[in-house]
């Protein structure tokens, strides 16, 4: 059997090598190294398949501050977002002087749970950030019609469910990170679409707005040494774009595979031991992370080291418990359901190449544990 990897990106590579490649030695046959066009041709052909316009940029953190910086922001403002979440998400705000304010998550989707929005908003709110985790999009409608009623902005992250759909309640179809005011997502190597570095965009259906995102992600400006506006060095490298645009062909390819290992963990783990992973009525899921939860997680963990299977933690540390991010109104115990996944969650390998034999050696383990 082949080791057992939480991602295995060698294989994912040979697959397409000759294609990488090719792309990799157009790019630098031009020497076309910042903004060449193959980004605006990676910007377009992603934008075609997610159903916005798309701004690249440096990564997937350098995306929530274009974003934040984007829709004018002032310090003090505040900002909602789910406690349980990747850091990334409430950095942007400290370095923006934004307040985040957590909301604590729904424990069977992981996500922001959208009853316990209201009550965090004040005069000073702003915005909603929701992040769609481990690659199932929030629960969107409730939460769009809190910022309506409310006017606050909505900035999906959407760094983990690149290519999720999202169902309205009038049959609407719309995809992760096109559903708010601005989307976000990230190409880290590890994410669904990932390039072979830093990597991430923004998503937007106003125009002016794209606009006023591309110049931000530009210096400020729209004509070279002319500054609008203040903004960032946040661009994608060409030759990053030349990988995106070969692998963004195989994206659905890549999702139906992770869903195959998603449906083989859900068919054969133990339900009685652990608690597979919800999948919400009005959100498909790409599954950037299969993580199920148990009592004994630290325990299992142990044990399937053991074994030679790797397991990951996401998060073990949450963001209002975190030495940068404390503050005296969130003291430990304030949110209970993100504090217990923060103890009983553990992710199991998934990617594009898992073979039945790791599959079925990683549900005995676990069965027989
Ligand atoms: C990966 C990730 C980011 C940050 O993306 P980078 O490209 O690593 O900067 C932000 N939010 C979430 C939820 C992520 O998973």
């Amino acid at each position: 059997m082949q080791p057992i990897r939480m991602v295995d990106l060698h294989t994912q590579y040979e697959r397409i090598k000759a294609e990488v490649d090719a792309a990799m030695a157009r790019v630098l046959e031009s020497t076309a190294f910042i903004k060449g066009p193959e980004v605006e041709q990676f910007e377009q052909e992603l934008g075609a398949v997610v159903g916005a316009q798309v701004i690249s940029c440096a990564n997937g953190t350098d995306a929530l501050q274009i974003a934040m910086m984007a829709l004018g922001f002032q310090p003090g403002d505040e900002v909602i977002l789910p406690v349980h979440t990747y850091v990334a998400t409430a950095e942007v705000m400290a370095l923006l002087r934004l307040k985040p304010v957590f909301v604590d998550v729904d424990p069977r989707s992981f996500n922001i749970d959208a009853r316990q929005i209201e009550k965090a908003i004040t005069p000073k709110t702003v915005a909603i950030v929701p992040v769609h985790l481990y690659g199932q999009c929030a629960d969107m409608e409730p939460i769009l019609a809190i910022a309506a009623k409310h006017h606050l902005q909505v900035i999906e992250d959407a760094a983990q469910a690149l290519g999720a759909t999202y169902t309205f309640s009038n049959g609407e179809k719309r995809q992760a990170g096109t559903m708010g005011t601005i989307g976000t997502t990230s190409f880290f190597p590890s994410k669904n679409l990932g390039c072979f570095g830093d990597g991430g965009a923004l998503f937007t259906r106003d125009a002016a707005l794209a606009e006023r995102l591309r110049m931000i992600a530009n210096h400020g400006q729209r004509i070279k040494y002319h500054h609008d506006i203040i903004g960032i060095n946040s661009r994608l490298d060409t030759l990053q774009a030349a990988i995106l645009r070969v692998k963004l062909k195989y994206l659905s390819g890549y999702i139906r595979s992770r869903l195959e290992v998603a449906n083989y963990y859900d068919q054969h783990l133990d339900n009685g031991r652990v608690v597979v992973p919800h999948r919400s009525e009005n959100s498909s899921h790409v599954f950037h992370q299969y993580t199920i939860r148990t009592e004994r997680r630290d325990q299992l963990k142990k044990h399937l080291e053991k074994l030679q299977i790797p397991t990951m933690i996401y998060y073990p540390v949450p963001l209002h418990l975190q030495k940068a991010y404390r503050q005296p109104e969130y003291p430990e115990g304030c949110f209970p359901v993100t504090e217990e996944l923060s103890r009983s969650v553990i992710s199991l390998p998934i990617h594009t190449e898992m073979t039945s034999e790791q599959l079925a050696y990683i549900c005995q383990a676990i069965n027989t544990f």
